[in-house]
């Protein structure tokens, strides 16, 4: 395996990958040398100087996956590495303890007026009487987001002897009372905190979430800052709050444009900036070097990387509850793929039973999609181009859970629609992998081995025809499952036997008298 390395990382994280990998570290590499030598790499690990664009990635033949030694991933490709089936990987927790004591120093700069008042020294002064702070000690933190970073602010300010109210609606009361933090709705945090910070991501959600109306929601003397991202705090309301003294005073490590070349805010005193420089620390970058290699290394042994950005992760535990359903899906995919004609236009996947309720069945759509799609084209499909290459062929995709499985625990339903009519099968992991219906018929199929599907008219001898064709022809039925409505009506039948069935066998059983249709699968 080989990997290159094409921008700084610590040296730890070189030295990890080098017991696995063939690593190449090229980190002054431009943009045209990376596109032509790509092809040679199984993986890359950047930092931000390089930029893994769409023509690398589609210059590259072996690249499985695209480390970013760090949290952002904006110089990454995202869309073209998902189109190609190339992992994403970034090492996010790296920088949750930095970014949080960074949080804390701007805290502590704006409420003992730091930044100022070294100004002032500087400059020959000695104004001790115009830089009164107050103390965090008794005050209340309100944190927006408590995810990682979120939550290590939270352990920090509570050593400072603050009280922590957290808005966060992913979060539960009962998951922030063990934390030993209150969470509350938006406008409880905003009109009862005395200092605020904000972890949140950016999204069209999080977008100017504190605007004028939050800032008059604050107490007078409040402070906020935020180490998130420019474009939570909405800066032209900021300036006015700032200025009006609506507010105490604010600070900032990230800005709607960066550098915030001539931005007003950057007058003002109440205000203490930095160049987003929240998560730069020696020890968050040897942190992030490390876990990217381990990511690389866990892609090049087989394991699976925890922190994929353009594929679903499953905790273990979820990974065990869901195992032999993704078994039976690969199973029943293949099944429908082989038995089905024509060009599909839309694949229907139902979650029945206990199953609807599995947190994860999104996996298990990747896995049927993944093997569907294999089965009909060349280009590679994996779990992460899976939909995105259905969605490019115009393939239709529906997800749909239904509480009542026929009696079963758990049933997955699978249709499949093409310009040729549909056909839908359904199956069980309880135990072992089933088929328990095709269409409308009940069966009970062990899908593995060589099989021959056939429609029939349920009457007599027209099972006997079927069997004595193949016995014709010298293949031996090993079962036999017959799934049926009523006598005299259409029925199917599933007839597993020891040999390969060949086209013009298939074609023969077509032929015969009562039968509607015939199809060979092997699983
Ligand atoms: P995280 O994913 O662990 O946590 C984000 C939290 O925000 C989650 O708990 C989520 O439930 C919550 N959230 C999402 N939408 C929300 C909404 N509308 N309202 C309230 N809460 C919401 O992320 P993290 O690692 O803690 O990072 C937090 C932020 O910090 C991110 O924006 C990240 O980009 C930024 N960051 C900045 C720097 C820097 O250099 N300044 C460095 C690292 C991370």
């Amino acid at each position: 395996m080989k990997v290159i390395i094409a921008d700084q990382i610590n040296e730890k994280g070189i030295k990890e990958l080098e017991d696995v990998a063939d690593v190449v570290v090229n980190t002054s590499i431009t943009q045209e040398e990376l596109i032509e030598e790509i092809k040679d790499f199984d993986a890359i690990i950047v930092r931000s100087r390089t930029k893994v664009t769409r023509a690398v990635i589609e210059a590259a033949e072996k690249l499985k996956i695209i480390a970013r030694a760090g949290v952002g991933v904006d110089n990454v490709d995202m869309a073209a590495a998902t189109e190609k089936g190339i992992m994403v990987v970034n090492a996010p927790e790296s920088t949750s303890i930095t970014v949080a004591e960074h949080t804390m120093g701007l805290i502590m700069t704006l409420i003992r007026k730091i930044s100022i008042a070294d100004k002032s020294v500087k400059e020959g002064k000695w104004e001790k009487s115009k830089f009164m702070g107050i103390e965090l000690n008794g005050k209340t933190l309100g944190i927006i987001g408590l995810g990682r970073i979120g939550t290590q602010v939270s352990i920090r300010a509570k050593a400072f002897g603050m009280e922590i109210l957290v808005y966060d609606p992913y979060v539960t009361e009962e998951a922030g009372a063990e934390i030993g933090v209150r969470v509350v709705d938006l406008e409880y945090l905003l009109k009862n905190s005395d200092v605020m910070t904000i972890h949140v991501p950016l999204t069209p959600e999080t977008k100017h979430l504190i605007s004028k109306k939050e800032f008059e929601m604050m107490k007078e003397n409040a402070f906020i800052v935020n180490c998130a991202r420019g474009g939570i705090i909405n800066e032209d309301d900021l300036y006015e709050a700032l200025k009006n003294n609506i507010i105490g005073g604010a600070g900032l490590d990230v800005f709607e444009t960066e550098p915030p070349k001539d931005s007003p805010l950057l007058t003002l005193d109440n205000i203490v900036v930095t160049p987003h420089i929240a998560a730069s620390t020696k020890e968050a970058q040897r942190d992030a070097a490390i876990i990217v290699a381990n990511e690389v290394k866990k892609v090049f042994t087989g394991e699976a990387p925890k922190n994929v950005l353009n594929m679903p992760v499953l905790d273990p535990e979820t990974f065990h509850a869901i195992k032999p359903y993704l078994k039976l899906s690969e199973k029943l995919a293949n099944f429908l793929i082989q038995a089905a004609k024509g060009n599909i236009t839309e694949v229907n996947i139902t979650y029945c039973g206990e199953l609807a309720d599995f947190p994860r069945v999104d996996v298990i759509s990747r896995t049927i999609l993944k093997e569907t799609l294999n089965s009909i084209l060349t280009e590679p499909v994996n779990m992460i181009n899976a939909p995105t290459i259905a969605k490019n062929r115009g393939i239709v995709i529906t997800e749909s859970k239904r509480s009542e499985a026929e009696g079963y625990k758990s049933l997955i339903k699978i249709e499949i629609k093409s310009d040729e009519g549909e056909l839908s099968i359904e199956g069980n992991a309880t135990r072992e992998p089933r088929i328990v219906r095709i269409d409308k018929y009940w069966v009970n199929v062990k899908p593995e081995g060589t099989m021959v599907i056939a429609r029939y008219k349920d009457i007599p001898g027209s099972i006997g025809t079927i069997g004595t064709k193949l016995g014709e022809h010298g293949i031996n039925i090993a079962k036999m499952q017959v799934g049926r409505q009523a006598p005299s009506e259409e029925a199917v039948m599933v007839l597993t036997v020891d040999q390969k069935v060949p086209v013009d066998v298939i074609d023969e059983i077509r032929a015969l008298e009562h039968v509607y249709d015939a199809v060979y699968v092997q699983l």
